[in-house]
Formats: C-alpha cells, structure tokens, sequence
C-alpha cells in the first residue's frame, strides 16, 4: 500500500481561479461574504484574488477592493496572484492586507503567447524582478507552472522543460512552486512520474498540485501525486473555475471532493466539510445555478447509515 503523508495544505483558489471564469461580476461584498465563510470552514490558504488588467479581467478588477473589506482571521494566509511589475505596484497599495503572493506562467510557449503575449524567457525574466520585490516586502512566493502536464495547443509538455522553469522560480526565491494541470490533460501515471522526478530535482521547494476536473481525472490525479508524497493541493469550492471553452468544461477539481477523499483516506485537511460545503451552497445561490461538484449533490458519507 502507498504511503500518504498523515496531512495535507489545501489553497482555496475559488474566489480566484474560480470568479475569473465566471461570465457575471460577482459583487464585491458577495465576494468577502464568501471568502469569510472559507475561512471559517478551516481554509487556511486562501488565493482571493488577481491583479491583472481590469480590461482583461472585469470579474476581478474588484481585488482592491477585496483586500480592504475581507476580514482577515488569524491563521490564514491570504494570496493574491500578481502578473507582473504593475499588478504588484497595485497589491503592494494593501500590503497589510495578504501574506502570499502567486505568479505563473505557462510551460508552453503557444500557450504562454495567448495568455500574456510573452515568450516563456520574458516571462521568466519579468517575473525574476516581481519576485525579488515581493521577497523583499516579505510576502511569500509561489511560481505556478501553467499547462505542466500537456497543453491544448502543443499536445505533450516535456517534463524537463517543466522542471527546468520551476528552477528558475526556485533561484528567484520562490518558496513554493504549482504544477497546474490548466486543461484537464493528466493522467494518475504520468502525475506519479512527474512529481518523482520533482521531488528528486527541486529539493528545499514545496511541490503544490493544481488539477483541473476537465475530463474528471482531478481526483485519481490528486491520489497519485499524493502517493508520491506531495502535500500540497489547490482546489476550488463548487467545481468553480476552468476554462470558458469548450462550453461545459468543468473547473478545477472541487475542494469539497478533495476534502472529503482525503479525510476518508485518513489524511488530515484541518477543514470542517459541513462548513466548506455551506460556502459552496452559498456561492452557488450566489451564480444562481448547479455547480460540478459531488458533495454538493451527494453530501457527506454518513458511516452511521441514516441514509
Ligand atoms: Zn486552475
């Protein structure tokens, strides 16, 4: 039998990953609501929101916002994921308000090109600068690795490339590095395979997975990448998040599925369920339709057989 580590971190990435695919602008209040009732279900990582270009992301031109009314409870560590120089130029105006911040890019070049016109070398460079800034205002960094496992564009990522990017976010100070299965490409063997390889080059980092449910292989990916001891998990509430084509695509694999796989397996979250799922319900009232996720049609296991 595989060995698991006895407890994971899980990243609540909804009200980021999640809120940005939304087609409607979530109001800003609905937003602290939902980020509070988060962290009173025991999130203790909470991505909250992005500082990217209003025109580019409406649904997040809010993040300042944000910041300033969410009511920050002791032992959570707020994120915000930053783009470049600008978007840090912004955060920085509410430093008080996170501990964390995420940048990323792709592991493609096509894919990088779409998503913020650069080469991966001039993201990487530009982002060597936003991360020495952000370590030397004390905030804590992760570099996300988009498209880790395949991308829509090119098909097959080599591993090496993937691993070689994230050490060069490792060089640049960053504490923690993503591996975002952005369009639901994975598959358990090839997860297993790649964070052994991770785990073997970037020693000293944590390795945080980041699945989506694309193609509903986000759980047995989160099991196999747990079976190569990661402890690191990013998930969103409700299944929120994805990608907006093709049309009914799914998002990021759902917290409350995660949560309640893990806890079943004996490994430690730290989250109430009941509390996660109630936020779920409730940003669900909030879109005013069904979200993906199991829980929230099935509920919790009841071992006690009441039905
Ligand atoms: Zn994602």
């Amino acid at each position: 039998m595989a060995e698991y580590p006895s407890e994971v971190r899980i990243r609540e990435v909804g009200p980021r990953d999640g809120f940005q695919n939304e087609p409607e602008v979530i109001p800003t209040a609905e937003k602290v609501r939902l980020i509070g009732m988060l962290a009173d279900a025991g999130l203790k990582r909470i991505e909250v929101t992005s500082f990217v270009r209003a025109d580019v992301i409406p649904q997040l031109s809010d993040g300042a916002d944000v910041l300033a009314a969410l009511e920050r409870r002791e032992g959570v560590s707020y994120s915000v994921l930053i783009p470049n120089e600008r978007g840090l130029d912004n955060a920085l105006e509410h430093r008080d308000r996170f501990d964390e911040i995420s940048v990323f890019l792709s592991a493609s070049e096509t894919h990088n090109r779409k998503n913020v016109n650069r080469s991966i070398a001039e993201s990487l460079e530009g982002l060597m600068s936003v991360l020495a800034r952000a370590r030397r205002e004390g905030l804590r960094c992760e570099g996300v690795v988009a498209t880790s496992f395949g991308c829509p564009y090119e098909g097959a990522v080599p591993r090496d490339r993937v691993l070689e990017i994230a050490e060069r976010l490792r060089e640049a100070g960053c504490a923690e590095v993503g591996f975002g299965d952005t369009t639901g490409m994975a598959n358990p063997r090839q997860v297993s395979d790649f964070y052994a390889h991770a785990r073997d080059r970037l020693e000293g980092v944590e390795l945080t997975a980041h699945f989506h449910n694309t193609r509903g292989q986000g759980l047995a990916n989160a099991v196999a990448a747990l079976g190569e001891g990661v402890a690191s998990f990013e998930s969103s509430f409700g299944e929120l998040g994805g990608c907006p084509v093709p049309p009914g695509s799914t998002g990021n694999v759902s917290s409350e599925d995660l949560v309640s796989m893990f806890h079943e397996m004996g490994v430690e979250t730290g989250i109430d369920l009941e509390g996660l799922l109630a936020a779920s319900r409730s940003v669900q009232e909030v879109l005013g339709r069904p979200l993906g996720a199991h829980l929230l049609t099935a509920g919790p296991i009841d071992w006690d057989g009441q039905g």
